[in-house]
């Protein structure tokens, strides 16, 4: 194993114990964090790379991403801008195109969108399946989705599919029947999208109760598009995530505060759907732990750029710089039960993101700038330094 020094680090921001460290250096050895400290500190390495003053931060832990799909919904898109609503009813176009889709266009698919997520800085990600619907194609897409992280979720609970459109019941025992048995396997987690159109309270807990018995971790989609029973089942359940958190009331945000369910935002679906935005800055400041995740997929938020998110969640949800940047990296970790991803510690798996920049503030003062400059993951250079490319 060979270990690099990443010196003349200009802003370190670790989110961990650590404050940020100006004029700082990491050690990289394998693929973990060995040292981090003032660069003149710093203990010599096999390599040695100079970074120019820049800012380094934490790989970004995209811990909600909808991955393994066919087809793309641009039409659907543009005819919502000219003041069509969203509904949870889109899906099953992409459902459609998903069955009829070759294994390996699903894949290169996935391998498209994953080269974009870590170009933009996403070092660990989560990839749901839930565009099969049938035994065979949500098995196939969780089995496709592990090639690419050990993050998958099992989603076949995403809505109702179309064969089982008059027998909503006869698609819960599916789902938490044959359907689990073929997906288990594949998966680290089970969740299910509690809201109008998908599945209620009664229905998302028997769904999630069946997946833990199958050994997988629970996480939820809560309420999005109304305020619905998702937070509440989510908290009950003990979900790592519940995921949107759109239409919260007092009790949904004193349930989170009180719980170890983190609240994950995904504004690029508000800024897809022109909805209004989550009130971060109601639940930050009773002390709901806040992940920001992309929640890529094709229907309602089709961006791998969690640079982008943070832009938002800083100019439209009101979340200082520093918020959105630890919600998008410990807070995806902690959405994710992940305590080796997410900060700059020793020990740590080695992901950095060099930003072109010397603050990370310009995350989100800088949007749409493509700000990253040199991404590493697991000790390895994975984006290449802008001047060497
Ligand atoms: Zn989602």
């Amino acid at each position: 194993m060979t270990s690099t020094l990443i010196t003349g680090i200009g802003l370190l921001s670790t989110q961990s114990e650590i404050d940020d460290v100006r004029d700082a250096a990491v050690v990289l050895d394998g693929d973990r964090i060995a040292w981090v400290g003032i660069g003149n500190d710093a203990p010599a390495a096999d390599d040695r790379v100079d970074v120019g003053g820049r800012a380094v931060i934490p790989g970004f832990v995209d811990s909600h991403a909808h991955l393994v799909f066919g087809g793309e919904r641009s039409a659907e898109f543009a005819a919502r801008m000219s003041g069509q609503p969203y509904s949870a009813g889109g899906i099953r176009s992409t459902v459609a195109a998903t069955r009829a889709a070759s294994d390996d266009e699903l894949r290169q698919n996935v391998h498209r969108l994953t080269r974009e997520l870590i170009n933009s800085g996403s070092t660990t990600f989560e990839i749901k399946s839930g565009y099969g619907l049938t035994t065979q194609d949500e098995s196939r897409a969780l089995r496709i989705a592990r090639e690419f992280t050990p993050e998958t979720t099992y989603l076949g609970a995403h809505v109702v599919a179309p064969e089982y459109a008059d027998d909503p019941t006869g698609y819960v025992d599916l789902v938490t029947g044959e359907m689990l048995d073929a997906c288990a396997p594949h998966a680290r987690w089970v969740d299910v999208f509690c809201d109008r159109g998908a599945f209620d309270a009664d229905q998302a807990r028997a769904i999630l109760r069946a997946g833990m018995s199958a050994g997988l971790a629970p996480r939820v989609h809560a309420n999005q598009l109304q305020h619905g029973p998702g937070v509440q089942v989510a908290v009950e359940m003990g979900a790592a995530s519940a995921d949107h958190c759109t239409h919260v009331d007092d009790g949904d945000i004193a349930a989170l505060a009180d719980s170890g369910t983190v609240a994950t935002l995904l504004p690029g679906a508000e800024f897809s759907t022109r909805s209004p935005y989550p009130d971060a800055r109601r639940l930050i400041d009773a002390g709901v732990t806040i992940a920001l995740a992309t929640d890529c997929n094709p229907g309602s938020s089709f961006t791998t750029s969690l640079p982008f998110c943070i832009a938002v969640a800083v100019r439209d949800m009101h979340m200082t710089p520093t918020e959105a940047l630890t919600a998008a990296t410990v807070g995806g970790a902690k959405a994710l039960r992940r305590n080796d991803v997410g900060s700059i510690k020793v020990g740590a798996r080695a992901d950095l993101v060099v930003l072109d920049a010397p603050d990370p503030i310009h995350l989100a003062y800088r949007p749409g700038v493509d700000i990253i400059h040199q991404v590493w993951r697991a000790g390895a250079p994975v984006r290449r330094a802008a001047d060497e490319r």
